[in-house]
């Protein structure tokens, strides 16, 4: 049995006060024994998150590979594990299309966090022109073949993927319940090409994209989809919280 995650994923959004105020409203909701939520935050809001945090899960929202030097402005794995995060999301699009991630350096990210404890949240999916071009497959094969490269099968059973079309993620636009089905499918299919039936059976695979209170129901109901990756819901404490109420 896999048990479902929600994360929300707060991008550059909220301060320490912000941050303060979402957990005393939402950490409580969060109790269950069915599901697993958490919130993806920046570096300056873990601290807080963290202390807020009884039921929720906090997530980093990126780390780099090496462990300590000369890389201004990034943060490692072992900072990370020293403050107590379990959990970390890499290969965002945005990071990707913004901040030159690639599969290799994401790669490399998963097994430096594998190696602490921390559970990646690997992120993968296409782009609108990919999708158009009946590439998606293609790209979510691709992607995974790049990121998972080299890790050992029960590291990649432990891993969270979101499977998060990018022409989905801030624009309203979600995938039909389908698509997002038939996506995730593909992801659990490549992860059992790569690493075996146990790795593909226990990884869990969130569906990423404009999930909102009215839509999340839908996608959970979907047998390869065991969570979701949320953006602008995951920032209001009401929406979050109907989020949790829904599918706990
Ligand atoms: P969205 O963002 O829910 O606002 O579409 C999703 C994400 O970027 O992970």
């Amino acid at each position: 049995m896999r048990k479902p995650i929600i994360v929300g994923n707060w991008k550059m959004n909220k301060n320490n006060a912000e941050t303060k105020a979402f957990f005393e409203a939402v950490d409580g909701v969060a109790a269950s024994e069915n599901a697993t939520y958490g919130i993806g935050c920046p570096f300056t809001d873990l601290r807080t998150a963290l202390d807020g945090a009884k039921n929720l899960v906090v997530a980093a929202e990126n780390c780099h590979f090496e462990d300590a030097g000369a890389f201004t402005g990034e943060v490692s794995v072992p900072m990370l594990e020293e403050m107590g995060v379990k959990y970390c999301i890499i290969g965002h699009s945005e990071r990707r299309a913004m901040f030159g991630d690639t599969d290799e350096t994401v790669n490399k990210k998963a097994k430096r966090l594998i190696e602490a404890n921390i559970t990646p949240i690997l992120c993968i999916g296409e782009t609108e022109a990919q999708y158009d071009a009946g590439e998606t497959e293609k790209v979510i094969r691709e992607q995974l073949t790049g990121s998972l490269a080299n890790l050992c099968p029960k590291c990649v059973a432990n891993m969270v993927i979101a499977y998060e079309p990018i022409w989905a993620i801030g624009t309203g636009k979600s995938a039909t319940k389908e698509d997002a089905q038939n996506c995730c499918a593909i992801v659990r299919d490549q992860v059992r090409v790569m690493y075996g039936d146990e790795a593909a059976d226990q990884v869990r695979v969130q569906y990423g994209g404009s999930v909102k209170p009215n839509n999340i129901v839908e996608y959970m109901a979907c047998p390869d989809i065991d969570g979701a990756l949320i953006g602008g819901a995951s920032l209001k404490e009401d929406s979050f919280i109907e989020i949790i109420e829904k599918t706990k």
